[in-house]
């Protein structure tokens, strides 16, 4: 990629960006291949033809035309370097854009450039130039030969500050391409975790059955010392497993293919089942069970194994934030046309302000810092429960007068299937 390339910068008189402005904007290299102003009529239809300043009257429309040019770039240069002075404000015309990001795995390796997006035609580039510390936030890289009418951010700013309905038109769609960029950003980094996840799965189980070999006596007697290894071993295992199968999950549940397992369950077996995933860690900490299950307990149309897993997550939780030897409760709950499950602990609690963050992917109460986990296993929790169409949400402390406790509450209709959309 040399940037060295010869620039042309050809020069249309009028009003607004001036030849030795747009020279500086371009830099001291020049910009791109070459670099021109445009008449006003010129810069209008260009700006009318892309919807980002659509709601813009024709007066507000010939304004911001007063401050565009017209780049043009070959395959492969550098357009815009990340946390470098954000100057312009592009709109792309023609061609391909990579967005790029440099990622460190660690603080000596190497910086490496990944790319984090695609943009074509229609796209913009650059809000970076109308939003402080106006510095780039990602380097730009043309793909393929591309074209761009480019505004000088600072001029823009001062425009947006002297015509408000301009600013407000500018900043509501800056903010719609942030947080599209935000969402395809998360995306792609449950993607990228779902795929390392994968890919650590198969060696795990490989490890874990050696050692539940080991520890059934198989490959020869074991000394109670080794036992008690093997057994924290497989524990630190079960651990990980769980980690990966958060990511795996979180990456490819979607409501319809949780509606289509829809069937009348045994919830008596989905307890049981959700209990026997926590056993071994509940047995770890001497933890005790308390169930309070009617007999028989209620019917209820439900997904089998993703109740199970909810139930799971939430009994797994309070093992992990119960203190040893105390007690955890899991209770059902029949209501009309409902049913509420819930579990209690008398662990360390939550601060009632991370009560509802604490179902967002990814999201960790600082306290809780040093345990286990990613942040995924209640994110999983509220889609699953979403999927049924019910609720779930947490009170802490609990009981209410208390000091520490939590008590997540699952209410689910008896028959999602029967509940109106809009319910
Ligand atoms: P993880 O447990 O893997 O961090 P979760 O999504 O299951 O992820 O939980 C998110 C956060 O909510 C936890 O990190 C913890 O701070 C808090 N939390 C969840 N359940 C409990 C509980 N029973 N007691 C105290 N804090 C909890």
């Amino acid at each position: 990629m040399s940037e060295q390339r010869e620039t042309r910068t050809e020069v249309h008189p009028m009003a607004g960006v001036t030849a030795q402005r747009m020279a500086e904007l371009a830099g001291p290299l020049g910009w791109g291949d070459s670099c021109r102003l445009l008449t006003l009529e010129e810069a209008v239809a260009a700006l009318r033809s892309h919807d980002f300043f659509a709601e813009l009257t024709e007066a507000e429309l010939q304004e911001v035309a007063r401050l565009a040019y017209e780049c043009r770039w070959s395959a492969d240069s550098p357009i815009i370097h990340e946390r470098e002075e954000a100057r312009n404000f592009c709109l792309l015309l023609d061609g391909l854009v990579a967005l790029e990001k440099e990622v460190r795995l660690g603080p000596h390796s190497p910086a490496r450039r990944a790319i984090v997006e695609y943009l074509k035609p229609g796209d913009m580039m650059g809000w970076s130039s109308l939003v402080p510390p106006y510095l780039y936030t990602q380097s730009g890289v043309a793909v393929h030969a591309t074209r761009a009418l480019c505004l000088d951010g600072q001029a823009l700013r001062a425009l947006m500050q002297r015509y408000p309905h301009i600013g407000y038109v500018v900043m509501n769609r800056v903010a719609e391409v942030i947080r599209s960029r935000l969402e395809h950003q998360s995306v792609m980094l449950l993607y990228f975790l779902s795929i390392v996840s994968h890919e650590l799965r198969a060696p795990l189980a490989a490890v874990e059955n050696y050692l539940q070999v080991m520890l059934s006596g198989y490959a020869g007697s074991l000394s109670e010392e080794q036992e008690t290894m093997l057994e924290r071993s497989v524990l630190r295992l079960t651990e990980m497993s769980d980690l990966i199968s958060g990511v795996l999950d979180l990456a490819r549940m979607h409501p319809e293919q949780i509606q289509q397992a829809l069937e009348t369950i045994d919830l008596q077996e989905v307890i049981t089942e959700a209990v026997e995933d926590v056993q071994l860690r509940m047995k770890q900490k001497d933890l005790h069970l308390e169930l309070d299950v009617p007999d028989p307990p209620p019917t209820l149309v439900a997904a089998h194994g993703r109740l199970r897993q909810v139930l799971s997550n939430l009994l797994s939780n309070a093992v992990k934030f119960s203190p040893p030897g105390s007690r955890v409760k899991l209770a059902v709950k029949p209501q009309a046309n409902r049913v509420q499950i819930e579990v209690i602990d008398e662990g360390v609690g939550i601060p009632r302000d991370e009560l509802d963050n604490i179902f967002v992917a990814f999201y960790r109460v600082r306290d809780t810092a040093e345990t286990a986990g990613l942040g995924l296993g209640l994110s999983i929790v509220k889609r699953i429960v979403d999927a049924h169409r019910g609720r779930v949400w947490a009170e802490s402390p609990y009981p209410p007068q208390g000091k520490g406790g939590s008590r997540f509450v699952v209410e689910l209709p008896v028959n999602p299937l029967e509940v109106e959309e809009s319910g």
